[in-house]
């Protein structure tokens, strides 16, 4: 195999992939980095090639598809990864056929330096752990991605999709209509590019999981996936890419689904089965919080929108009236929250701020109720 060491790209490139360059570069950033031996590929054959010759020297391989802006959540699954796998394999790809219309695609977060930093220090922990290697990125462009036609995410929309129905409307797919066929159409690709051994994805997306799991099965796909726990701020933010929107104020707020989800899964643990009484404290405390939020100036509160508040079967995801407990249950949830209103001077209010530009920030995170018996 061609081995080819690059620097890290200059600032001025950094939030590109890198270019082109006999099919891969090596992740080699500041000097105390040097020597590490994740290649980064932006094609298909060469990352072929390799997967072929890992293949070959009987290695395995984890996959860990990303959007970049990596954070701990990313890495807690990288980690899983390096445990169970000779070499894993991260994707950074931002899908645009999973964003909708009016979505926030052009906005999302890309930090390819940082990511690569991040990349960089993991591998050199799981290398002293005696773990698994991040020994390939894979950061491909969209003409690679999609080949044949320019991505399109208008319903019903022209190409090659994947559809899983009716989970993939449910919920997540009710708000963002395209949302899981492109997240299964993306991944499908993935899948067949990397042809991995094992898959990991975090259970933080959770009805993620499940299209994911029904891919593997209704396609006969053969690799196995683990679903990693959500990883938290320690008062139980979930992390996500997007929190770095949010803001002082809107972060704060924005603990309200967790809390809520929370609330419901002490009912369940209290021996609560009925819906109704499982949720009714999640949106008891949703609504306390909105009216509080509401009482204040309008220079100091930040508002939300509750988009759903879910007692799920754990495996199609439909709404149900009672929990089963040989079956256990999924509580889930989404808030967007919306733009502050009056900013005030030396307030933070999230990175698009000095862009002028606030967003609604959409958050989800759910709870798995587990069986009983
Ligand atoms: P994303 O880059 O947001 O598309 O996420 C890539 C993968 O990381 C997905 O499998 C997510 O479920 C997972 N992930 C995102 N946030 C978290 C988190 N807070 N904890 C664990 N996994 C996460």
């Amino acid at each position: 195999m061609a081995s080819l060491r690059c620097l890290l790209p200059s600032r001025a490139r950094a939030k590109q992939a890198p270019a082109k360059s006999n099919g891969f570069r090596f992740l080699s950033t500041s000097p105390s980095l040097r020597n590490i031996p994740t290649r980064i590929f932006r094609d298909v054959a060469p990352l072929r090639a390799y997967r072929r010759e890992l293949l070959l020297n009987k290695r395995t391989v984890g996959l860990v598809p990303t959007m970049g802006a990596l954070h701990d959540g990313h890495a807690s699954l990288v980690r899983h990864a390096a445990a169970e796998n000779t070499d894993v394999l991260v994707t950074i790809y931002v899908n645009p056929t999973q964003f909708g219309q009016n979505e926030d695609l052009a906005s999302y977060p890309k930090t390819w330096e940082a990511d690569m930093q991040v990349l960089g220090k993991l591998d050199q922990e799981l290398a002293s752990a005696g773990q698994g290697r991040v020994t390939a990125v894979f950061a491909p462009s969209t003409k690679t991605m999609y080949p044949t036609l320019p991505p399109d995410s208008s319903i019903p929309g022209v190409g090659s999709f994947i559809e899983m129905r009716p989970l993939g409307q449910l919920l997540e797919g009710a708000s963002r209509p395209v949302f899981f066929r492109g997240v299964a159409t993306v991944c499908m690709k993935l899948f067949n590019i990397c042809a991995p051994d094992r898959l990991y994805f975090g259970q933080k997306d959770i009805q993620q999981t499940r299209v994911i799991r029904r891919m593997i099965k209704d396609f006969h796909l053969d690799m196995d996936l683990r679903i990693i726990p959500t990883s938290r701020e320690p008062d139980g933010l979930a992390l996500s890419s997007r929190n770095v929107y949010l803001g002082a104020r809107r972060r704060d707020v924005g603990i309200v689904l967790n809390q809520a989800l929370r609330m419901a899964e002490t009912q369940y643990l209290n021996g609560k089965r009925l819906r109704n009484d499982v949720l009714w404290p999640a949106f008891a405390h949703s609504n306390q919080v909105l009216a509080d939020q509401e009482d204040m100036e309008p220079s100091k509160r930040a508002k939300f929108q509750v988009d759903y508040i879910s007692l799920a079967d754990p495996d199609t995801m439909e709404e149900i009236d009672q929990i089963d407990d040989t079956k256990g249950a999924i509580l889930s949830g989404a808030v967007k929250m919306l733009p502050v209103e009056e900013s005030q001077e030396g307030e933070e209010l999230g990175r698009l701020d000095v862009e002028n530009r606030q967003v609604p920030v959409r958050l989800i995170d759910n709870i798995v109720l587990d069986p009983m018996r």
